[in-house]
């Protein structure tokens, strides 16, 4: 048995020392005002044990971290449907590439690029009855937490700044592979992105992703082998074009997203959230694959 509080110490004070902590998001005018010296990681193991420091219960923006859920709930509602409408590919490319999209047309190489994602988001809005409201519902229960919001300032922000994402949008409307108009299915889109929560929150949202589909509650969302291939999506597609650095570096499946979040899971024994707003280059949070790295090589406990 590990001593993770201490491990989860020496990762903290490891990063408030570090000199190069990235650049945060301006891309989104909201995220810009984040103070880039905030750090957390919070540790939920399968059997309830919890660890944190830093600002583990401070709520951030998820961003693309709400991929995964919106993935997870469409998989619950429509099961393998999914698959005739978005592929299960890596893409090597930056989360809002477009190229791709028209040569392969209109089908995105997975869902947790934005063109899959909004995708996902066109299935949730024809499946669910009060689309927004019953999304949040879902993440509220899974997290056993009613106190997780949309931040409506960020939602704004990103439709005001939100050319590329609308690019894809149309041009998968183009290719008939959007159901919903354009800007209902965004304005579902921004808002899943805008959802703010604590690394502890996020832990405990994820529970499910390694515990074979139950959740907290120890209510079954989706089947072991659903799980099974959503992990394997994150493993591969969870991280831009740096999915094979975090696999190298790292070993868990898991997503970033870019408010400097960070979620990795080892199926069946722990979940693992970071957070940490500046991004390097890739837009990946900079300090928080520092410290996964650095987690998984002390306790090597990696899927590999
Ligand atoms: N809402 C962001 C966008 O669509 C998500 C990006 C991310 O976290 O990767 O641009």
């Amino acid at each position: 048995m590990h001593d993770y509080q201490a491990l989860l110490e020496v990762l903290y004070h490891d990063a408030i020392k570090a000199k190069n902590r990235g650049s945060i998001a301006t891309y989104i005018p909201e995220l810009a005002h984040i103070d880039i010296n905030n750090f957390g990681i919070h540790l939920k193991t399968i059997d309830g044990k919890d660890f944190g420091i830093g600002d583990y219960n401070k709520p951030f923006s998820i961003q693309s971290i709400s991929k995964v859920l919106a993935l997870s709930k469409a998989m619950e509602l429509v099961g393998d449907a999914v698959w005739k409408r978005v592929d299960v590919e890596p893409s090597g490319n930056p989360f809002n590439f477009l190229s791709l999209l028209e040569i392969e047309n209109g089908i995105p190489r997975n869902p947790l690029i934005n063109s899959g994602a909004i995708v996902i988001a066109d299935i949730l809005v024809s499946n669910l009855k009060n689309p927004k409201e019953d999304f949040l519902s879902y993440i509220k229960m899974i997290t056993n937490d009613d106190s997780i919001s949309y931040n409506e300032s960020v939602a704004k922000s990103e439709q005001i700044t939100g050319f590329k994402n609308y690019a894809a949008a149309n041009l998968l409307k183009s290719f008939k592979n959007l159901n919903n108009p354009v800007d209902d299915v965004l304005d579902f889109y921004f808002h899943q992105c805008a959802i703010e929560m604590s690394c502890s929150q996020l832990s405990k949202a994820f529970y499910l992703f390694a515990n074979k589909g139950k959740c907290l509650q120890n209510k079954l969302h989706i089947s072991e082998q659903q799980a099974k291939r959503i992990n394997a999506l994150m493993l591969t597609c969870g991280f831009y074009d740096e999915a094979g650095e975090f696999a190298f570096k790292v070993g868990l499946p898991g997503k970033s997203g870019v408010g400097g979040g960070i979620i990795a899971l080892l199926p069946n024994h722990f979940i693992i959230s970071v957070w940490s707003p500046g991004l390097n280059k890739k837009g990946n949070s900079q300090l928080g694959m520092h410290a996964l790295q650095q987690f998984t090589t002390h306790t090597k406990r990696s899927i590999f």
